[in-house]
């Protein structure tokens, strides 16, 4: 049924990159899952109210809830499928980030609400009234909801959604707390145990966890996150595939909401070459980055002597040095310039995260080192930091 609802209402439906696409998929998919919320909400209620449940009810409150956070799902799919504008040139993608925070934060409320009712159960347990049908009701429930996890995550891979992953996770816990909930009513329909405020703050505690686990995934891009390694590999892939280019370094990559990357790195290229032969290269890289991997790129050229035995030699022996500081430290931008009293080694050291020395301790004591081979080695050194994580 929904696979005809989206052969229906979003055009062109298997361009998943399309800005347009996506916000056609997210209003669709949102507004879907309010219909059925609403549904579950409406039929839940009355078994509630009827089986006197606070667990239940409460129940019923988390899918009205859930239809909620899907109508600020469409408002962020909305904002997110707007063109960039004077004031916000990168776009509106992180609207999307942000409409998943308040999705997340309406989860930890609600899981408060329900931990709050439940101890107030505890202390003073009440029968309910047992039905079957009402257990039936939550079973159908239960079906539902893990029908639209299934179909949110599938989507929400698809289309590469925070907002739509976060729902598909809500909806799976929203089985185990509705599960919950028929496995006290049963236990009371069979022992007489008055389980409604225990199995409620359970629900509350699941609900607390999902809320606080989806705020954190939506909050680390809105901060940026280093690309995936995935990503990273694709980009040396096509960079690197050019012959005149030796090698790259100095990635970064800033991510406007999916579909709006914008990525930046260094390519060295020979010092002999030919300035506009190489910039005709570079553009030809730039133009593939974008088109394969549906980005802005910006490619910054560094030139490199090539075949040179001393330039390679003192490379060589930079490079140990600065491994034998720490075995995932790395140079890049090497050169040299000979004088007739002096050699300058100029050079950018990449210092990993972990690494505990202050940037002029690594600087001092790779000058300390070089130092050592040849009183005529003077060392130049820019230190460098990882926009990338591997
Ligand atoms: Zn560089
Ligand atoms: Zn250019």
């Amino acid at each position: 049924m929904l696979k005809l609802i989206i052969k229906l209402f979003v055009k062109d439906s298997e361009n998943v990159t399309d800005q347009k696409v996506r916000e056609r998929y997210g209003v669709v998919l949102s507004g879907y899952g309010i219909f059925l919320n609403i549904l579950l909400f409406a039929i839940k209620y009355v078994a509630g109210i009827l089986s006197a449940s606070i667990a239940m009810t409460a129940d019923a409150f988390n899918n009205l809830s859930d239809a909620g956070s899907s109508l600020i799902s469409v408002i962020g799919f909305k904002f997110a499928g707007k063109k960039p504008d004077p004031d916000h040139p990168y776009g509106h993608g992180r609207i999307e980030y942000i409409a998943g925070l308040i999705v997340s934060l309406a989860i930890i409320l609600m899981g408060y609400e329900i931990v709050r009712d439940s101890f107030k159960k505890i202390i003073h347990p009440e029968d309910i009234n047992f039905s079957y049908v009402s257990v039936a009701i939550l079973l159908a429930g239960v079906l539902v909801k893990l029908y639209m996890s299934f179909y949110l995550r599938h989507y929400g891979k698809l289309i590469d959604s925070a907002v739509l992953t976060a729902t598909a996770t809500d909806a799976l816990s929203d089985t185990i707390s509705t599960a919950t909930v028929i496995l006290a009513t049963v236990l009371y329909a069979v022992f007489g145990w008055r389980l409604d405020g225990y199995s409620g703050l359970l629900v509350g505690a699941l609900i607390i966890f999902a809320g606080l686990k989806s705020a954190k995934e939506t909050v680390s891009p809105l901060l940026g996150e280093p690309p995936t390694a995935e990503f990273i590999d694709k980009v040396e892939a096509i960079v690197t595939s050019y012959d005149e280019i030796q090698g790259m370094h100095d990635l970064m990559v800033h991510n406007y909401g999916p579909g709006r990357l914008i990525i930046s790195l260094h390519a060295e290229v020979p010092d002999s070459g030919n300035i506009n032969e190489l910039h005709d290269v570079i553009d030809n890289a730039e133009a593939r980055l974008s088109r394969e991997l549906n980005c802005s790129a910006v490619i910054h050229m560094d030139p490199v002597r090539v075949g040179d035995p001393f330039t390679d030699s003192l490379k060589e022996m930079v490079k140990g040095i600065a491994a034998s500081i720490d075995e995932k430290m790395t140079i890049h931008d090497f050169r040299i310039v000979t004088g007739p009293t002096h050699t300058n080694l100029i050079f950018d050291v990449l210092v990993p995260y972990h690494v505990k020395m202050s940037d002029d301790e690594v600087i001092e004591n790779i000058k300390k080192e070089v130092y050592k081979n040849d009183k005529k080695f003077n060392c130049v050194v820019t230190i460098d930091r990882d926009y990338v994580n591997r």
